[in-house]
């Protein structure tokens, strides 16, 4: 009978022992997420910011350069430089009037 309580005692505390370990492990792997979320929230953070900044830049760029309004992709005439860099945007019909 008392060895059969001392087995059992035994035996509970290797459970609450494997039972801890388990929830450390769990809580770990919580920790774990927890930062990779933070690291995700900041990277979309960037992200977001990263696509603000080229909204921004092609509402400034996207405007034809003979009568400044805005261009339509379908519609539109790029001027580059030597470099390949783009220099000017015209609408087709814009840029025709300046070889009138
Ligand atoms: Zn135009």
């Amino acid at each position: 009978m008392l060895e059969r309580m001392e087995t059992g005692e035994h035996l509970n505390q290797e459970n609450q022992d494997d039972l801890k370990e388990r929830v450390e492990a769990t809580l770990y792997k919580l920790r774990e997420l927890r930062k990779r979320v933070a690291e995700l929230k900041c990277k979309c953070e960037e992200f977001r910011e990263m696509e603000v900044q080229r909204f921004e830049n092609l509402k400034n760029t996207l405007r034809c350069d003979k009568c400044k309004h805005k261009l339509d992709p379908e519609d539109e005439v790029i001027i580059k430089d030597a470099n390949g860099e783009e220099r000017s945007h015209y609408h087709r019909e814009c840029f025709q009037e300046l070889f009138k």
